[in-house]
């Protein structure tokens, strides 16, 4: 009760500087934003999410008085409970993504919220990168990165962020912001933390006076390793203030927080080639990796047979992988140079230097960046893909340690028998095999006594195997967090124990930093507070399945028998409905790569956080705590479904393809059988609610003549504010409306679309362009939201994207069906994303039907004008009718037909969820590219979250999404392009810039190529 009211006391107090909004402490929230990639679940009591320094050390003055611990979170894909708390977590929000490019490129300075591989696409221009290269560098974060001293596939020792550390800004727990690379403020430094400091200088004196203790540490460090603190530093460096920095590094925010780091950086080679070669034992592949040592090779990565067999189902997998047996195992071999030809040498003598060692298989270098990537993608998604094969309700851990690379294949062998020896026999091995490092997957159930001591039993061999037997490391790069802190000792020795534990009383005496990571006292902290992922199954569905990707890459068993299966297509888009209980989510191992390009990730939860809430949810129905699931529920509704875009961009992201849009589609449908009749109404009367739509923005179009766009915002805000946010949030953004019927008159920018046609809805016979240049027909199927908006107001162009895409199919000699009773069609997108999939079932049918005929059963292709329309009818496509994107017919139909002159201009783009579905974000590119001459593309925006009409009933999520996008438009830059027109209305808002459809632009810079038309 005590306990409970200092938290709530400090809530209240952070609440007054910080707001509402970050300071959370509802029980399931915190439960969500409380989860990282361990096997650890701890619930903060508090999270707060902090969006600079100020508020950070507001956050930590108030904890030090209250003496409450606290825990900083970067991107939470740690994987030994070093970042998960039960008192307060502190997030970053996405604020702290500062940078400085130093010296061309030779060093770059960066806040701790930046994600790694946004710092590489930084250095790029210069030809650089940072050395740290974690496989979850496209999802981590530089602070998590710097302070778990996370290596990767090339860094190996030599360029990990404690060798590569230029300087650095950092706040220590008595609330001292020290920046090591201003002389005033390391001076000022040394005046007020003189204690402090020749502790520091004690300690170094005493390790370095220490012979025995100096050789274990060196010995240590030769070899990968993140096991207690980086006491190395006490031997590297004389100055104080440079051991203080050094230990920073993979001090696991149990020493301070670092504000900003500065890394030297590396040359990134410009050519590079991978390999992939499999061998027929582990032995034989790890004598191969000491033969490559001294060569060459930047990474070599060993997979092992159960880890192949897990990837084999991939899409991304060789055929082979199929065939294999357990014994295999793979190494492969990425070569760098900075030319070709040097490259070419490398590899050839490389060959060369392997060709003592048989192997079963090979895929030989290739510099063919696709491929590469491809079996990259395969060994950095491995452990989520192998996590997925788990038994279903199991938790997966994993564990990294590291071998001298002489004791590779000696310990890789003890290491299986060990694993085998306790009952694992489907444990994955796997790793950084050049720096001896391997990380092997435990798929394990805690549900019973016995099996958390055949886990406690199987620690304790493998910790006397690798760090007594061996000397290696117990954790080589994820850090030591909870699961390792029970064994620092054993591996260190007291001596060094007992140095890292007066380092750790030296900077944080009251220890409020991370408790109980690194140093445990409880003997068995890494038994404790184990995760639970049970088994969820989700409510019934008849959803269309556009975009789940299918990920079903289960794995019964891995014995030999197993017959070779059907390799899966991740992005597997299916006619049918989903199968009543579509359970993917239960494949999630809450690994967190799936948050950067969720939306709604700074406003509520993640796609990893619906997971765990919903997962908690359903324990807490299956324990039949009623009140409880009813609260949880509560915040779900909000957090996970009224707030999530459900356009499935996660699943993109997932190395396994979890669409958690479709979990959200499927709640949204159980929370609206109660609004099935209203649905059905407007299902059956389309037509009516698309004539009221079009009053609605020609309402609009009118008071935005007599008003300015603040005032239309203000009245919207306030309209809605008494409409309880009933009525939709009136924006100035939105277009006018657009003319009834497809009636596309001549047109003064456009000489060419004289009379074009008079078409309305009621018409089905070809609409002729141009009879002397039609050679082909289409059938135009324009969007509901061109059918009902025109286009922004303030775009110079006010022609809606009906003629402007007639214009085009003019030009480039297309002739033109209009459909039937075009008022009522509609693809069912709207429908199904507000989880009424018998609606929108009701919808494509009749499209479907209406176009079968209409289309001479899918001879003639059919075109739509939104991307959003295009995805959703994907699934039609294998019923015989093509409908076909925007931007796919543009790039692949029009472009070859027009004469292009590119506009001297600065246009921005912004890439649906959609056309990152098809595939064809690259081709938006390359289109927009070739129409004007600068195109910029926004970091961190990935969905805009107004997803069809998010941004109509939800415009916070949209709020949030393009919160960075306006300060990342050039001031030269004078509009943006899209391919959906509701996207645009909220890109524009937020942007202060007109946004419209790419094919304004491609129509504007496009002319004929047939010759005769004029
Ligand atoms: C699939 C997968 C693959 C992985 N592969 C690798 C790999 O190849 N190599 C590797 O090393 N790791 C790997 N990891 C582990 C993890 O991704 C990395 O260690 C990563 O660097 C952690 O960064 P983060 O942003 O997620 O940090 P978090 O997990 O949020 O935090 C990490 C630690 O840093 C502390 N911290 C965070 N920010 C600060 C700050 N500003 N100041 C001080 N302390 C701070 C936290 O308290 C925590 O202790 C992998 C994880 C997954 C899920
Ligand atoms: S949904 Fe996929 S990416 Fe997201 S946490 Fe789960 S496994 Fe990881
Ligand atoms: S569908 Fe979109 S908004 Fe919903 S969880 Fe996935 S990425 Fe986030």
């Amino acid at each position: 009760m005590l306990r409970r009211s200092k938290y709530q006391r400090l809530a209240r107090v952070l609440r007054r500087k910080l707001g509402k909004s970050q300071v959370i402490t509802d029980q399931y929230l915190c439960h969500a934003l409380g989860t990282d990639a361990s096997v650890y679940r701890l619930v903060p009591k508090i999270v707060v999410k902090v969006r600079q320094l100020d508020e950070l050390t507001y956050v930590l003055s108030q904890c030090r008085l209250s003496k409450t611990p606290f825990t900083f979170r970067a991107a939470g894909t740690s994987l030994s409970g070093q970042a998960v708390s039960d008192s307060v977590l502190i997030t970053l929000t996405d604020h702290w993504k500062q940078y400085r490019l130093l010296d061309m490129g030779q060093a770059i300075s960066v806040q701790p919220g930046m994600i790694a591989a946004d710092v590489n696409r930084l250095l790029k221009p210069f030809g650089r990168k940072i050395g740290p290269d974690p496989a979850s560098i496209d999802h981590c974060k530089i602070g998590g990165v710097a302070a778990n001293n996370a290596s990767g596939m090339c860094c190996g020792i030599a360029q990990n962020s404690y060798h590569t550390l230029q300087s650095m800004s950092l706040l220590l727990a008595d609330g001292t912001l020290v920046n090591t690379a201003s002389p005033r403020s390391v001076d000022a430094f040394k005046q007020s933390h003189r204690s402090l400091l020749s502790g520091m200088n004690e300690l170094a004196t005493r390790v370095k006076q220490d012979p025995e203790l100096t050789r274990l540490i060196k010995h240590k460090y030769r070899l990968k390793n993140t096991s207690g603190y980086a006491i190395n530093a006490l031997i590297d460096f004389d100055d104080p203030v440079d051991i203080l920095q050094h230990l920073m590094i993979g001090s696991e925010g149990t020493l301070g927080f670092i504000a900003e780091i500065t890394f030297r950086t590396l040359i990134d080679s410009p050519c590079k080639a991978s390999a992939l070669l499999v061998f027929a034992s582990v032995e034989l592949a790890c004598k191969a990796v000491v033969e490559l040592r001294d060569s060459s090779a930047n990474a070599v990565e060993l997979m092992d047979g159960r880890a192949l067999r897990s990837l084999r189902q991939h899409p991304d997998s060789p055929d082979f992988f199929s065939g294999l047996d357990l014994n295999a195992c793979a190494l492969l071999i990425e070569c760098h140079a900075d030319s070709e030809i040097a490259l070419g040498q490398q590899t050839r003598k490389l060959w060369r230097q392997l060709q003592p060692f048989p192997t079963s298989h090979t895929l030989p270098f290739t510099n063919d960046q696709e491929r590469c990537q491809s079996l990259w993608r395969l060994r950095k998604g491995l452990f989520p893909i192998a996590g997925a094969n788990r038994p279903a309700g199991s938790c997966v851990i994993i564990e990294d340690i590291a071998f001298a690379v002489e004791d590779l294949a000696e310990g890789t062998v003890a290491l299986r028998h060990l694993l085998d020896e306790h009952g694992y026999h489907s444990a994955v091995i796997f790793g950084h095999a050049l720096n001896g490092n391997l990380h092997f997957i435990l798929r394990q159930d805690f549900k019973s006594g016995e099996q958390l001591d055949r886990y406690a039993q199987f620690m304790q061999s493998l910790t006397d195997l690798v760090a007594l037997k061996y000397t290696g490391s117990l954790k080589a790069e994820h850090g030591t967090g909870r699961n390792m802190a029970p064994f620092v000792e054993k591996e260190w020795g007291a001596q060094a124990y007992a140095i890292m534990l007066s380092i750790k009383r030296l900077l944080d005496p009251d220890n409020l930093l991370n408790p109980g990571v690194i140093f445990n006292q409880d003997p068995e902290v890494h038994l404790k507070n184990l995760k639970a992922l049970p088994e969820c199954n989700l409510p019934e569905s008849n959803l269309h399945v556009s975009n789940l990707h299918e990920s079903n890459l289960h794995e019964s068993n891995l014995h030999e028998s197993n017959p070779p299966e059907q390799k899966q297509t991740k992005k597997n888009l299916s006619t049918q409905s989903v199968e009543p209980t579509d359970n993917s989510i239960n494949l999630c191992i809450e690994c967190g790569f799936c948050e950067k390009v969720c939306p709604s990730r700074n406003l509520s939860l993640t796609p990893r956080q619906r997971i765990v809430m919903f997962r908690q949810l359903h324990s807490l129905e299956m324990a039949g705590l009623k009140r409880q699931a009813a609260s949880a529920r509560r915040q779900l509704d909000y957090h996970g479904v009224a707030t999530c875009a459900a356009t499935g961009l996660c699943a993109d992201a997932c190395p396994v393809g979890i669409n958690t849009g479709f979990l959200i589609k499927q709640l949204r449908q159980q929370k609206n059988q109660r609004r099935q009749w209203l649905a059905q109404l407007i299902a059956s009367h389309y037509g009516f609610v698309l004539n009221a739509g079009r009053l609605l923005f020609r309402l609009h179009q009118l008071a935005s003549k007599q008003l300015s766009a603040g005032s239309v915002n203000a009245i919207g805000r306030y309209l809605s504010r008494l409409s309880f946010g009933l009525f939709p949030r009136w924006l100035s953004a939105f277009p006018g409306a657009a003319s009834k019927g497809v009636k596309i008159f001549p047109d003064r920018q456009n000489p060419l679309s004289k009379t074009i046609n008079q078409a309305t809805d009621k018409q089905t016979h070809p609409v002729e362009i141009k009879p002397d240049v039609a050679i082909r027909q289409v059938i135009y199927f324009p969007a509901c939201s061109s059918r009902v908006m025109n286009t922004q107001l303030a775009a110079a162009d006010q022609r809606g994207l009906q003629q402007v895409m007639a214009s085009l199919l003019q030009k480039a000699g297309y002739k033109v069906i209009f459909p039937e009773k075009i008022e009522n069609i509609c693809c069912g997108l709207p429908f199904d994303s507000q989880g009424f999939p018998a609606q929108a079932k009701q919808k494509s049918d009749e499209l479907l039907a209406s176009f079968k005929s209409l289309s001479q059963n899918g001879k003639i292709p059919v075109i739509s004008d939104n991307s959003g329309c295009a995805n959703y009818c994907l699934p039609i496509q294998l019923q015989g009718l093509s409908v076909i994107d925007p931007i796919a017919f543009a790039c692949t139909h029009l472009l070859p037909r027009l004469a292009i002159t590119p506009k001297q201009e600065t246009v921005m783009l912004h890439i649906t969820c959609s056309i990152r579905h098809q595939g064809l974000a690259k081709n938006l590119v390359t289109l927009a590219r070739r129409c004007a001459t600068e195109v910029v593309i926004p970091t961190d925006i990935d969905c805009c979250g107004w997803a069809g009409s998010k941004g109509f009933t939800t415009p916070e999520l949209n709020q949030s999404a393009l919160s960075t996008l306006k300060s990342q438009v050039p001031a030269h830059s004078k509009r943006g392009f899209s391919s959906s027109l509701t996207c645009e209305i909220g890109l524009s808002q937020h942007s202060g810039i007109p946004y419209q459809s790419i094919l304004y632009l491609l129509d504007e810079v496009s002319e004929p190529k047939v010759r005769g038309v004029k």
